[in-house]
């Protein structure tokens, strides 16, 4: 059983104004995400933006520069699909920025992250790529990956890495987290992340957002077949 677009939109619903998040003008990071005001399904269209300091968060111990510009980071790796939309702006005037390198890279549905020994069921992933990609941002300060919902490894919550390079000497980075219903659904109810348990720490649970506090969250969109996440990242200077 999959989830249902019924159910999907009425999980989007509910996690949209949950992303509605205010101001905070904590300035010692280089660093914003503001979440789009607009929660219209379907509109790609940010209303008056709510603006908010976006913690830089642990890069982890899975980065790869590796170079790999591409749209489609999925490499046949199954799970529910995801379109993962990322908009860099510059804080303040809230300008898009183009030309920006944006890397993404998250595990796969069973927790598993590519070119690494030692994964989860003692997977050895060297020489791997999966779920992993950088492109460089359009006139609008977007780029789009096509990839799967993330699933979930012992001791963190769900979550994507992503680093921004508005400079090639300069870089930020954090992590992209999903609202909990959601995260329950998807595993619940689709392969292959229900072939496994519950996952073990949640959003508010997780290390790094203990450090931080929790990030405002994407604006969800359920779609046909899957979910898009639309993420709007202002970088500071
Ligand atoms: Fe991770």
């Amino acid at each position: 059983m999959t989830i249902t677009r019924r159910t999907a939109l009425a999980l989007a619903g509910s996690m949209g104004a949950a992303s509605l998040i205010g101001c905070d003008d904590k300035g010692e990071a280089g660093f914003d995400a503001r979440a789009e005001a607009s929660v219209d399904a379907g509109s790609n269209e940010a209303g008056t933006p709510n603006c908010t300091l976006y913690p830089e968060q642990v890069e982890g111990p899975y980065f790869v520069d590796g170079g790999l510009l591409r749209q489609d980071i999925t490499d046949g790796k199954p799970g529910t699909p995801l379109t993962l939309v990322l908009q860099v702006v510059r804080a303040g005037a809230c300008t898009p920025m183009p030309n920006v390198a944006v890397d993404v890279w998250h595990c796969d549905a069973l927790g598993v992250y590519s070119g690494f020994p030692g994964q989860l069921g003692g997977l050895d992933t060297r020489g791997q790529a999966f779920l992993r990609g950088s492109q460089m941002t359009d006139t609008s300060g977007q780029v789009t990956f096509t990839t799967i919902y993330p699933g979930w490894y012992p001791g963190r919550t769900t979550h994507i890495h992503f680093k921004v390079r508005p400079t090639s000497r300069t870089a930020a980075t954090s992590q992209l987290y999903f609202p909990e219903p959601l995260n329950d659904a998807v595993y619940a109810q689709n392969s292959p992340y229900n072939s496994r348990g519950a996952k073990d720490t949640t959003n508010t649970r997780d290390g790094a957002n203990r450090q931080t506090g929790v990030p405002p969250m994407p604006v969800i969109e359920a779609v046909a077949e899957g979910f898009v996440a639309r993420f709007v990242v202002a970088v500071a200077g």
